[in-house]
């Protein structure tokens, strides 16, 4: 069976970080498969989708990390084009990746205890966000 679901909310964009475990989690568990996986995907050019220790240190830390591996201080040929602002943005949402897929069994994530799902919009304005769940199993 495959249950396809939409979650959706606001972020600050600027490497906003979103914890969507709990919507995730619950949308499984209300799917009615028992056992499978969840792709877990995020439509759009300028953000992302990972895992984290969803803690203030660490949030910090992969909001700055971008900052020394992506800069938005030098010249992209996305915004000379478009004269958008946000060739970084680009940029930074693909190398980090546009989904995520996570088993489940009994209906529930098998993530980590420390491990949670994170959203990591890098659009230089804030955004309203869908993610698409797309859960496949028995
Ligand atoms: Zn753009």
């Amino acid at each position: 069976m495959i249950v396809t679901d939409t979650i959706s909310f606001q972020t600050g964009g600027d490497c906003d970080i979103v914890d969507i475990t709990s919507q995730v989690a619950r949308q499984v568990a209300e799917s009615g498969i028992n056992n499978g996986t969840v792709t877990v995907f995020v439509p759009g050019s300028t953000a992302g989708v990972t895992t984290i220790e969803y803690e203030s240190g660490l949030v910090t830390d992969l909001q700055q990390v971008w900052e020394r591996l992506v800069s938005r201080n030098i010249p992209y040929n996305h915004d000379r084009r478009w004269g958008d602002g946000n060739g970084h943005s680009h940029v930074r949402a693909s190398l980090l990746g546009s989904s995520l897929v996570v088993p489940f069994t009994g209906r529930k994530l098998t993530l980590g205890t420390w491990q949670q799902i994170i959203l990591v919009d890098f659009d230089n304005r804030p955004r309203s966000r869908r993610v698409i769940l797309q859960i496949m199993g028995e």
